[in-house]
C-alpha cells in the first residue's frame, strides 16, 4: 500500500459520507412503483463508467501502487480548496436528496404519485444533485494528485450529464407539462439563474 497523506484520508471520509447519503435515500426509494422509464443501454453504460471513475479508480489509487505512473504534485493550497469544495458538495448532495425525497431515482424514471419538487435547493436550480456531483468530482481532482484517479470522476460524470440532462428535462416536460415549462423559466440548470 502507498504512504497516505492527510488529504487521502479527507477524500476517503468524504467518499464514505457520499456513499452513506446515497445508500440511505436509495434504500427508501427501492419499492417505488414506476410509471415512466427512459433507461437505455447508453445511460446504464455511463452510470457504470461514473462508478469506475468515482469509486474504483480512487480506491485503486489509495490502496495500491498501480496508478503511481500518473502521479503528480500540487501546491499545498490546492487540496485545501478541494476540502472546502467537498464540504459544500456533500451538503448540497444531502439537501437535494432530502428535498427530492421519494422522487429520487438513479436513472430516468417517474414514479407513481411523482411530485414536481420546486422547494428547497430546487427552488432556483433544476439539477442541484448534478451540481453536487460535479463539485464532488472537482474536489476529487483537487485532493488526489493523480491524473487518472483525480479527474476520472469529472470526465465520466460530464459525459453522463451531457447525455442525460436534455432527456431528463424532456421527460419531465412530457409528464408535468406547463408546470415544468414554467419551472424551467425561473430556474437555471446547475446554477441559480437570478
Ligand atoms: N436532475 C435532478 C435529479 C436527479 S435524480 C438533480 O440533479 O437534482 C433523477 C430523477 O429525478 C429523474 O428520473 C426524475 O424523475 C427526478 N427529478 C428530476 N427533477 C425533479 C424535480 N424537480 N422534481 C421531482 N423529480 C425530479
Amino acid at each position: 500500500m502507498r504512504a497516505w497523506s492527510w488529504w487521502d484520508h479527507v477524500y476517503l471520509y468524504g467518499l464514505i459520507v457520499y456513499i452513506a447519503i446515497r445508500g440511505r435515500f436509495g434504500a427508501r426509494t427501492k419499492h417505488n412503483e414506476k410509471v415512466v422509464r427512459r433507461v437505455d443501454v447508453r445511460d446504464r453504460a455511463l452510470v457504470a463508467l461514473v462508478f469506475i471513475g468515482s469509486m474504483i479508480l480512487p480506491l485503486l489509487y489509495l490502496f495500491t501502487h498501480w496508478l503511481a505512473f500518473a502521479d503528480y504534485s500540487f501546491p499545498q493550497f490546492v487540496p485545501w480548496c478541494g476540502a472546502v469544495v467537498m464540504l459544500f458538495a456533500l451538503w448540497l448532495f444531502w439537501r437535494s436528496h432530502v428535498d427530492l425525497g421519494l422522487n429520487w431515482s438513479i436513472t430516468l424514471e417517474i414514479r407513481k404519485d411523482h411530485e414536481l419538487v420546486e422547494r428547497g435547493v430546487y427552488r432556483r436550480v433544476r439539477h442541484p444533485m448534478y451540481t453536487a456531483i460535479f463539485l464532488f468530482s472537482i474536489a476529487q481532482g483537487l485532493l488526489l494528485p493523480n491524473w487518472l484517479a483525480g479527474w476520472s470522476a469529472l470526465v465520466s460524470f460530464a459525459l453522463l450529464y451531457l447525455s442525460r440532462v436534455g432527456r431528463e428535462e424532456q421527460m419531465m416536460r412530457e409528464f408535468f407539462g406547463e408546470s415544468y415549462v414554467a419551472y424551467m423559466q425561473r430556474t437555471g440548470r446547475l446554477w441559480p439563474m437570478k
